[in-house]
């Protein structure tokens, strides 16, 4: 007979997506229906500091021939003792969505977020590019505002000519109109996952940017230290060799491996559900050892 797992071989999964809860532009249920249309075996929404979108899918109901995982992208700030240039993310998947820290901790996020976006748009009116908060809201409806909308409007205005070029002239990290946003430190974030039930993961440790091999692994032994379960070891930006080293790193501390697209839809161009670029895969039995965990704590 079968094994479930021999069974699932060719299944795919992305338990990397964004909806428009956040900045991603296709909602909770027309991911659902991309998702079925695309025969993966399971994904996630995992909206940047929001638990909206998932909420919905749930509501939505999930079709019996998709798996799905309640999922949230938090951003924080590193340890105390690191740092380094890139994005630090932590996923959370499992979680239960109605942990009143875990919704009331969101809440502030997104507080800090509303705030942020006013003082982006000042500094882009400053350098010349005319845009307003208002005139984004008209175009986005009710979902949480971040750089990709800001970015997509100045493309609109003629400011620029793509959502990267936006990124690299004005809204990235050291650029004239990059405002930092409040985040929660790691060890908290981990807990508020930990605490709602679910599994947190290190995202996409490429986008780190860590030159050094051995900061890499210092930071992992932290964060494992504070309760990190898992690392995002597939993921479009990393290479086959990439992808060996940082499952080698999470089989070295006992760490999940998960893996998704970061999917965006038109946010993100060229970036696809379930297949990246085109030839990007997550392999579904990382669905079953996620989900196993799950059954052993339970
Ligand atoms: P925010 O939530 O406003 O901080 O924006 C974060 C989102 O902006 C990320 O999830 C990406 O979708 C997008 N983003 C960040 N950096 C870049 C970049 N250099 N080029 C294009 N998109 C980016
Ligand atoms: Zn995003
Ligand atoms: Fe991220
Ligand atoms: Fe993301």
């Amino acid at each position: 007979m079968k094994k479930p797992s021999d069974y699932n071989k060719n299944v795919k999964i992305d338990l990397h997506i964004h909806s428009t809860a956040s900045d991603g532009t296709l909602s909770p249920l027309e991911i659902l229906n991309l998702a079925q249309s695309l025969n993966l075996g399971a994904i996630s929404i995992t909206d940047h500091d929001t638990i909206d979108g998932t909420k919905e899918a749930l509501t939505i109901g999930i079709p019996p021939s998709l798996k799905f995982l309640t999922g949230v992208e938090i951003s924080a700030y590193p340890p105390p003792s690191f740092s380094f240039p890139g994005s630090f993310h932590v996923l959370g998947y499992a979680i239960n969505v109605d942990d009143s820290v875990l919704n009331q901790t969101l809440a502030i996020l997104q507080e800090a977020r509303k705030n942020r976006n006013p003082r982006i748009i000042e500094l882009l009116n400053r350098m010349g590019i005319e845009l307003s908060l208002s005139e984004i809201r008209k175009e986005i409806g009710e979902c949480q505002l971040g750089r990709p909308h800001i970015a997509k409007q100045m493309i609109k205005k003629g400011f620029v000519q793509s959502i990267s070029e936006a990124f690299d002239k004005y809204l990235a990290k050291g650029k004239p109109a990059y405002v930092d946003k409040y985040r929660v430190n790691c060890d908290r974030a981990i807990e508020v996952i930990l605490d709602a039930g679910g599994i947190p993961v290190l995202a996409h440790p490429v986008l780190l940017k860590i030159k050094n091999d051995d900061v890499l692994e210092k930071l992992i032994t932290s964060l494992k230290k504070m309760g990190l379960k898992g690392i995002e070891a597939y993921y479009p930006e990393h290479t086959p060799d990439l992808i060996a080293r940082y499952t080698e790193i999470a089989n070295r501390h006992g760490l999940l491996i998960t893996g998704g697209t970061d999917f965006h839809g038109s946010n993100k161009p060229g970036i696809n559900m379930g297949s990246g670029r085109g030839n990007f895969s997550v392999p579904y039995k990382l669905y079953e050892k996620l989900t196993t965990s799950l059954e052993i704590r339970d």
